[in-house]
């Protein structure tokens, strides 16, 4: 944690802009605020106090974090961002000119640490229209940003390990759980989810499915899973060789994108199947293994409470199998 209270400056006060700044907030650090014009900002503020109002209707924060919006000032521009502010994140419009505008005269008028919150554009691409690049860097939160825990730090080729240190305390403050990854398009999270919804695009267009039937079968199979596990601890825990026949199965059909790629033909090849041979992508004593299914079933039996019908009064096995 910083010695004084942090105080984060949000550019662009929209879906992102708002969240981010109730992240802050209820972290307890001081918030100043810029949209494109005065009026711009106002409108702002209101998006965020009501936002905030609505959370505590909800029951979603305590009824005294209405206070903290007292610590939410407006600034009168770029210029007015000021010297004292420990982190400047910008979440304006995802188009090129806007963010190189932006980026630009913010960087111009103040020396601080500044963070773009991009979706996906290169963060060594808009390094090019900031000054100081070294105090430049990715911080992507997602939407909604008060409640999503993960955050993408992009670290560009420029980027200084303080500038780097300095945005991962303060997202330590807001119990956020950083993730520094390269400066590449989307990053890691909108390469894999806009995978994943690339592939569900053609799906509808094939007429294989609906919009409904395709979020229904994520959500409830293996959508339920990602809560608790990632891509590469399940595959460990289906087996290595199941997915090398589904992906076989599936290139025949479908074609390269599907192809094993080398590194998991070496596994295949090297009798690394995951947990059931005690190495995958992990390697995992038999003891592990035990911890492991355990765990991974009394996740997904909490999971399965109240998500899927009749799940609060089906029994559900303590323990299972790989
Ligand atoms: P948004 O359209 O909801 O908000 C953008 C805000 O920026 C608006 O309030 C707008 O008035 C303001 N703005 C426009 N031009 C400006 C300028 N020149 N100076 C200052 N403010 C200006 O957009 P959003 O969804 O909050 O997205 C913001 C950024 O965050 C984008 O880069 C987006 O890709 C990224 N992002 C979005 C999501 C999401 O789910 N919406 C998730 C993660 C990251």
């Amino acid at each position: 944690m910083l010695a004084h209270r942090p105080v984060i400056a949000v550019v662009g006060l929209g879906t992102m802009g708002c969240g981010i700044a109730v992240a802050a907030l209820t972290s307890g650090m001081d918030v100043r605020l810029v949209d494109a014009d005065e009026g711009a900002t106002r409108a702002g503020i209101g998006r965020l106090t009501r936002r905030m109002q609505a959370h505590v209707e909800s029951g979603l924060l305590e009824p005294d974090v209405l206070a903290t919006l007292d610590r939410a000032v407006p600034a009168a521009g770029y210029a007015d961002v000021g010297d004292a502010v420990d982190l400047i994140v910008e979440a304006v419009p995802e188009e090129w000119d806007v963010k190189r505008a932006v980026l630009a005269s913010l960087s111009a008028g103040s020396p601080a640490v500044l963070a773009t919150n991009t979706s996906a554009f290169p963060v060594d691409e808009l390094a090019t229209s900031v000054s100081g690049p070294s105090r430049f860097l990715g911080v992507h939160f997602f939407n909604p940003a008060e409640w999503i825990p993960g955050v993408e730090v992009v670290r560009g080729a420029q980027t200084s390990q303080d500038a780097l240190a300095k945005a991962l305390a303060l997202l330590g403050q807001m119990a956020k759980e950083p993730t520094v990854v390269v400066s590449s398009p989307g990053f890691l999270a909108n390469r894999l989810q806009l995978a994943l919804f690339s592939e569900c695009l053609r799906c509808v267009d094939e007429g294989l499915a609906t919009p409904e039937d395709i979020d229904r079968v994520v959500r409830t199979t293996f959508g339920f899973r990602l809560p608790a596990f990632g891509p590469f601890a399940i595959a460990d825990m289906a087996g290595l060789d199941v997915y090398g026949s589904i992906l076989t199965t599936l290139a025949t059909a479908f074609g390269q994108r599907f192809d094993i790629p080398p590194s998991m033909r070496t596994l295949l090849e090297e009798g690394r199947l995951g947990v059931k041979t005690g190495a995958g992508y992990a390697t995992y004593t038999p003891a592990q293994v035990d911890e492991l299914l355990a765990r991974r079933d009394a996740a997904y039996s909490r999971l399965a409470v109240g998500v899927l019908p009749g799940s609060a009064t089906r029994s559900v096995p303590t323990r299972g199998h790989p």
